[in-house]
């Protein structure tokens, strides 16, 4: 176990049920408990890792496969032909469990599903501005 309190280090251990669709050395996906959309997935990682900026790269570039491999199998199953994988980090974002997990959401044609997508636009020097910003906190 690694954080007793943990609702998504549970269902790893098995002391709470899910329903369990994948599993391998590192992670485990399986049905979200309140879906978006009928086959909606939830992948996690063994461990327990609270945000995406914890984990190893090591560790996300053994699950990364497994994401276009559930993809496929859901859109298969679902009958879908387009699909979001959503990952929240942090209260603001939405993140209301506290151990990494990536969405795999099978979409429909106007199904409804989404979320505000206010685009702006940088005024001026202000872009320029944060992409150096950025690319100098990429060196430190
Ligand atoms: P978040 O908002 O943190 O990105 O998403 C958490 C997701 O976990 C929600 O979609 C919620 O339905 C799902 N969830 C929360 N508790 C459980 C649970 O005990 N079992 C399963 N299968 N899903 C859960
Ligand atoms: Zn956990």
């Amino acid at each position: 176990m690694n954080d007793p309190a943990c609702v998504f280090c549970k269902i790893v251990d098995g002391q709470i049920p899910a329903m369990r669709v994948y599993e391998d050395g590192v992670c485990l996906a399986f049905l979200d408990i309140g879906p978006l959309a009928e086959g909606h997935t939830l992948v996690i990682p063994k461990g327990h890792f609270v945000r995406l900026e914890e984990m190893p790269d090591e560790l996300l570039a053994r699950i990364a496969p497994v994401f276009p491999r559930l993809a496929r199998a859901v859109l298969r199953v679902t009958g879908a032909d387009a699909y979001n994988i959503l990952q929240n980090n942090g209260r603001p974002a939405g993140q209301e469990v506290m151990h990494v997990h990536f969405h795999i959401i099978p979409r429909q044609p106007a199904d409804g599903l989404g979320y505000r997508w206010n685009a702006s636009k940088y005024e001026g020097d202000r872009g320029r501005q944060f992409s150096e910003q950025l690319i100098a906190a990429l060196k430190t």
